[in-house]
């Protein structure tokens, strides 16, 4: 777990690096001068040398600070569900997407330029709220998931009514089962001639969507993402599987959340947009993000506009990180910039050994090939 550069260990035990490096040689493990090697590599080499190595400890949880959510105590306030639309390709997820944006988002600036950032919030005609992740698909709903990360609250499986489950559709639904997240089906594509939605009802029990007109539990709509019949409807269909779920936040805490997606921009550095989930970020605050640290300099809403703060469920891009994090990567408010670049300097050393610990046993392989 805990690592350290092999120059300061030889340093700290008064021996040559180069003694060091064939002593590992010797142990079978391939290293260079700059190498960092982790605290079973250390220890068992200093060993050697009749040297025994104390590891130093490092609380990363306790720099964190975070009151994990079954043990706050706080005020915890509904906040909008998180919705992902997934399906198979071309039956309108995009459409959808867009629709649904260009319909709710009332943006201030009259013909001033959308920012467009990976995720919206929008506000239903009964006045509830959703959040939609921008980014369709299930390469960015795995790619969270394999980190970790449990963003999306409600799936939105898009089917279109004139074609029917496919194999994508079947893949969608998987993965939301393997997440656990609620689906609600969207019949899309009702405008067409040909368009069968009781097919798609039919098709979709197979894989145990059982629709509640037929005794099921699953909310079916049948929308058009072209003519906009249905879609509001599909929201507060949406908002009514999100109050089963009672989705609950404390609004008045350190902000923690996640990346959903991020870039370098020329100008501006390490731009990501992250969705926090619980607490309230703030403008200034110290955050570490990933494997990167750094400070809120500014915060940009779905609308394009400078915000001071975003509470649960709130997307927003922030500027002002060290370096590009990973979609996924959970974002965490800490209680200074110190403690901020400590915790991320520490991420990324043990990163660093767990990649060169990968480098050298493959360099080893090879060798032992060439042999
Ligand atoms: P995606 O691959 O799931 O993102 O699908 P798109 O949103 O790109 O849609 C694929 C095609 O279907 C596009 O040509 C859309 O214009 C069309 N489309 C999407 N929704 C509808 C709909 O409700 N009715 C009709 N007639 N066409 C649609
Ligand atoms: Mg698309």
């Amino acid at each position: 777990d805990e690592a350290i550069e092999l120059a300061e260990l030889a340093k700290r035990m008064g021996i040559k690096a180069n003694e060091m490096i064939v002593k590992l040689m010797g142990l079978g493990v391939m290293a260079t001068v700059n190498q960092t090697i982790d605290y079973d590599t250390a220890s068992l080499v200093a060993a050697e040398f009749d040297f025994e190595v104390e590891k130093a400890s490092f609380e990363e949880d306790a720099l964190l600070n975070v009151v994990p959510e079954e043990e706050d105590t706080g005020t915890l306030e509904a906040c909008p569900p998180v919705v992902t639309i997934m399906g198979h390709v071309d039956h309108g997820k995009t459409s959808l997407l867009d629709v649904i944006r260009e319909s709710k988002i009332t943006s201030g600036e009259a013909g001033g330029i959308t920012q467009h950032i990976g995720a919206y919030n929008v506000e239903t005609p009964n006045g509830g709220r959703i959040t939609f992740l921008d980014t369709p698909g299930h390469a960015a709903f795995t790619a969270m998931r394999s980190r970790g990360a449990q963003i999306t609250d409600i799936v939105i499986l898009v089917v279109a009514a004139d074609d029917g489950v496919m194999p994508q559709t079947v893949e969608a639904i998987n993965h939301a089962k393997a997440a656990g997240v609620p689906v609600v089906v969207a019949v899309n594509k009702m405008d067409k001639v040909g368009a069968d939605p009781d097919r798609i009802m039919r098709e979709l029990s197979e894989h145990d969507l059982l629709a509640e007109d037929w005794g099921g539990n699953v909310i079916f709509v049948k929308v058009s993402a072209k003519t906009g019949k249905g879609i509001d409807e599909l929201l507060e269909m949406v908002l009514l599987q999100a109050e089963v779920l009672e989705l609950r936040a404390n609004a008045d805490r350190k902000a923690t959340g996640y990346v959903v997606e991020s870039r370098l921009d020329i100008g501006r550095g390490a731009v990501a947009t992250v969705l926090v989930k619980q607490g309230t970020l703030r403008d200034g605050d110290p955050v570490v993000c990933g494997l990167h640290s750094g400070h809120i300099r500014a915060m940009i809403d779905d609308s394009g506009s400078r915000v001071e703060s975003a509470g649960p469920s709130t997307p927003v891009e922030i500027v002002g990180l060290a370096g590009v994090p990973d979609a996924g990567d959970e974002f965490v408010a800490v209680a200074s910039d110190k403690d901020a670049k400590q915790i991320a300097g520490h991420r990324m050393q043990k990163q660093r050994a767990k990649e060169l610990a990968k480098k050298s046993r493959a360099n080893l392989q090879k060798m032992f090939e060439n042999l």
